[in-house]
C-alpha cells in the first residue's frame, strides 16, 4: 500500500499536480499528454482555460471563464486558431485587444507550467504558408459599407431594409470601433423619459446647445438633421434593433436640459452587440480583417472599393459606397498634420482602427474636408495606454486637486477638457497627478463603481494609497514640501469658498482625511470633430462643393456636425441618424 502511494506521488510530480485529466502516456514526448488548466490576467481580470496536449501539440484550447469586453473577446478565437496552427504561443497579439491577447497567451503558458512544461517544449509545427496563394476576388453588391461601427451598421441595416444587396467591410478582427468602447449615451430631445420626468425640451434647444458647444463652427443644417431625427433614431434602436435603454437619463455638460439616454450598463457593448445581431439576422455579410484601401471611380462616379483581406485581395463592384470608417484619433501623423499640438506625446482613448482611412481614401478622389484641426482630448487618462480613467469621477464631483511633479497646481480642475489637456501636456513628463482624500474617495463611489480599474492602477503603479502625503509624494517622486503647501493652501480656499489661484468653480471638501489616493494621468485624444464634408443627404462633396456621385459618409469620418467641440452623448445620435440616412440614400441611388 505504501509502495503504491509512493508510486502515485511520483506520478503526480512527473505529470503535474494541476492537470485536470492526464492519461500519463507521455511516450517519447517532452510533455505528458493531458488537459491542463491555466490562468492569465486579461483586461477584465482572470482568463481561465483548459489546454489539451497530445504528442507535444496543443490540440485544443477551451476558455472556461473570462470577463473580457464583448467584442474584444473574439480576439481569443483569433489567437486560438493561430496557436493551434503554429503550435506556439509566440504569436502577435491581436491589434486593438492587446491586454486580452496577453492574458489569453499567458493563460496558455500557465497551463504549460502546470504540465511541468515550457513553451519551448512544444513541437515545431510544419507550416508552409507559401502554399496558400493569395487570390484576386471580385464580388458585386448594390452598396458597400466600409466600417463596422455604429454608423456603418446603421447604414447597412437601413440599406438592406430598402432592398439593397449590401456588405460591410471591417479591417479589424472584431466589429465595433470606437462605438464599442464608448459609454454610448445618446442625446434625444423630447424623449419618453423626459416626458415622465416632466422635463421641457425641444429640437431647437438641442440645436442651440450643439452650436454653442461647438463655438458655432458647426454646419447648422447638419446639426438640425441630427437634432430633428435623434429621437426617431433612439426609438429605431430600441424597437427595430433591440437596444435596451436604461430607465434614467444623464445630464452631460453643455446641454441645457437632461436629455441623454443610457444604454444597458452605460456601454457601447449593448449598441454594437444588438446592431451586429440585427445585421446577422438580415444576412448582411461582414468581412472582418478586410481593409478597404481605395475607391474605384468611373466617369466621376464611385463604382467600387478595393480591399485587402488576410488571405485574399478584393475588388468590390457596387453602385454606392457608404464611408463609415470613424475618426483619426489613433493616427499620430495625421493629427500633427492638422493640429501640431496633438502630437505623439498624447495617447488616445480610441480604438486602434481610428486612423482616418476613409478621409484619406475619399480625399484621393477629390473629397473635401472640414474642421480637421478640432481634436478633442480627455485630460485624465492612463499614461500607459490612453484609456479614459474613471477615477476622474472624483474630479467631476469636485473632490480632487491636480498637481505636477513639482507639487504645484497649474490649472482649474473643473475647466474645459481642451484647456486642461494642453496644460497637463506642458508639465514635466507630460503628466499630472490627481489627489483625493478618503472622504472624496468614498463620496465619489470609486470603489463601488470602478473596483476593476483601481486594481489595474495599483498593479501598474499608477495609483498609490497611503496614510501620509509624504508617502504619496515619494511614491511618484513628486516634491513633498511643495505638495504639502499646495494642499494647505487649497484647504484654506475651501474654507473661504474661493480659489484665488485658479478659480475652481466647486470647492466641496478639504483634502485632509487619511488615507490619501493619488493617480498619475495624462490626456488622450478622444474624438476628432473634423472629417469629410457632407450635405444633409449624407452625400460627400468635393472641393468645389459638388456631390461625388455614389459616395455617402456617416459618423466620426464626417466633419461639420460638432464644430470645435463635441458635446457628450451627441456622437451616438449623430452616427445613428446619419448612418441611417446614408444607408437609405445609398440604397435608393443604387436602384
Ligand atoms: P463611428 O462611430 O463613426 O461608427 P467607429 O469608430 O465606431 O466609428 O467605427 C468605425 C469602424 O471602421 C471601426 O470598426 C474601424 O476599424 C473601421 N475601419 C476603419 N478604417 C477601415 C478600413 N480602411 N477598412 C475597413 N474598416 C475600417
Amino acid at each position: 500500500m505504501v509502495k503504491l502511494f509512493k508510486l502515485f506521488i511520483c506520478c503526480m510530480l512527473i505529470f503535474g499536480l494541476t492537470s485536470c485529466s492526464n492519461n500519463g502516456a507521455s511516450g517519447a514526448n517532452n510533455i505528458a499528454n493531458g488537459t491542463y488548466e491555466g490562468v492569465g490576467k486579461g483586461k477584465g481580470g482572470d482568463i481561465t482555460l483548459n489546454v489539451t496536449i497530445e504528442d507535444d501539440h496543443i490540440t485544443n484550447i477551451e476558455v472556461i471563464s473570462h470577463n473580457e469586453t464583448t467584442g474584444f473577446d473574439s480576439a481569443m478565437d483569433t489567437l486560438k486558431d493561430k496557436v493551434l496552427k503554429y503550435n506556439s504561443i509566440d504569436i502577435d497579439t491581436v491589434s486593438g485587444a492587446t491586454l486580452t491577447s496577453k492574458g489569453f497567451l499567458s493563460a496558455i503558458e500557465n497551463a504549460l507550467t502546470n504540465a511541468n512544461a515550457s513553451k519551448d517544449m512544444l513541437a515545431k509545427a510544419e507550416i508552409n504558408d507559401q502554399e496558400v496563394e493569395r487570390q484576386e476576388i471580385e464580388e458585386e453588391y448594390d452598396v458597400v459599407v466600409i466600417g463596422a461601427g455604429g454608423a456603418g451598421f446603421s447604414a447597412a441595416i437601413e440599406a438592406k431594409n430598402a432592398g439593397a444587396n449590401v456588405i460591410i467591410l471591417e479591417k479589424m478582427p472584431a466589429v465595433g470601433g470606437n462605438t464599442l468602447i464608448s459609454g454610448a449615451e445618446y442625446a434625444a430631445p423630447n424623449n419618453w423619459l423626459q416626458k415622465e420626468e416632466g422635463l421641457e425640451d425641444s429640437v431647437d434647444l438641442m440645436v442651440e446647445d450643439m452650436l454653442v458647444g461647438g463655438d458655432n463652427k458647426n454646419n447648422p443644417e447638419l446639426v438640425r438633421v441630427v437634432a430633428e431625427n435623434a429621437l426617431d433614431g433612439a426609438l429605431w434602436l430600441k424597437d427595430e434593433v433591440g437596444v435596451i435603454w436604461e430607465d434614467e437619463l444623464m445630464f452631460f455638460g453643455g446641454h441645457s436640459v437632461k436629455r441623454s439616454l443610457i444604454p444597458l450598463n452605460a456601454s457601447g457593448v449593448e449598441i454594437v452587440t444588438k446592431l451586429n445581431e440585427k445585421a446577422q439576422s438580415m444576412d448582411i455579410p461582414i468581412y472582418l480583417n478586410t481593409k478597404a484601401t481605395e475607391l474605384i471611380v468611373e466617369d466621376g462616379k464611385v463604382v467600387g472599393v478595393k480591399a485587402v483581406g488576410e488571405d485574399n485581395d478584393y475588388t468590390f463592384k457596387c453602385d454606392a459606397v457608404v464611408m463609415a470608417t470613424g475618426g483619426f484619433g489613433s493616427n499620430v501623423e495625421m493629427r500633427i498634420q492638422y493640429n501640431p499640438e496633438i502630437d505623439e506625446t498624447i495617447l488616445s482613448t480610441n480604438s486602434v482602427g481610428s486612423t482616418g482611412d476613409g478621409i484619406i481614401m475619399a480625399q484621393e478622389i477629390g473629397a473635401d474636408v472640414e474642421g480637421m484641426e478640432y481634436i478633442q482630448t480627455y485630460p485624465i487618462c492612463d499614461p500607459l495606454t490612453g484609456t479614459l480613467l474613471y477615477f476622474d469621477d472624483a474630479r467631476l464631483y469636485g473632490h480632487t486637486i491636480i498637481v505636477n511633479k513639482e507639487g504645484k497646481r497649474f490649472v482649474e480642475e473643473l475647466g474645459r477638457r481642451d484647456e486642461m489637456s494642453l496644460a497637463i501636456k506642458a508639465q514635466t513628463g507630460n503628466v499630472c497627478y490627481e489627489l483625493v482624500d478618503q472622504n472624496g474617495f468614498v463620496e465619489s463611489k470609486l470603489e463601488e463603481n470602478h473596483a476593476q480599474e483601481l486594481e489595474y492602477l495599483y498593479e501598474n503603479d499608477l495609483l498609490v494609497k497611503a496614510d501620509t502625503l509624504q508617502e504619496i509624494a515619494e511614491f511618484f517622486g513628486v516634491d513633498y514640501e511643495a505638495l504639502q503647501e499646495t494642499v494647505d493652501n487649497y484647504n484654506t480656499y475651501v474654507e473661504n469658498g474661493e480659489d484665488p489661484e485658479f478659480n475652481k468653480r466647486s470647492l466641496p471638501s478639504k483634502i485632509e482625511t487619511a488615507p490619501y489616493y493619488m493617480i498619475k494621468a495624462a490626456p488622450a485624444v478622444h474624438h476628432t470633430m473634423g472629417g469629410l464634408v457632407i450635405n444633409t443627404d449624407a452625400q460627400v462633396l468635393n472641393t468645389d462643393g459638388e456631390v461625388i456621385e455614389g459616395l455617402y459618409a456617416a459618423g466620426e469620418v464626417t466633419g461639420g456636425i460638432h464644430g470645435t467641440n463635441r458635446l457628450g452623448s451627441c456622437a451616438l445620435a449623430d452616427i445613428t441618424v446619419f448612418g441611417r440616412i446614408a444607408g437609405q440614400n445609398a440604397a435608393e441611388y443604387s436602384k
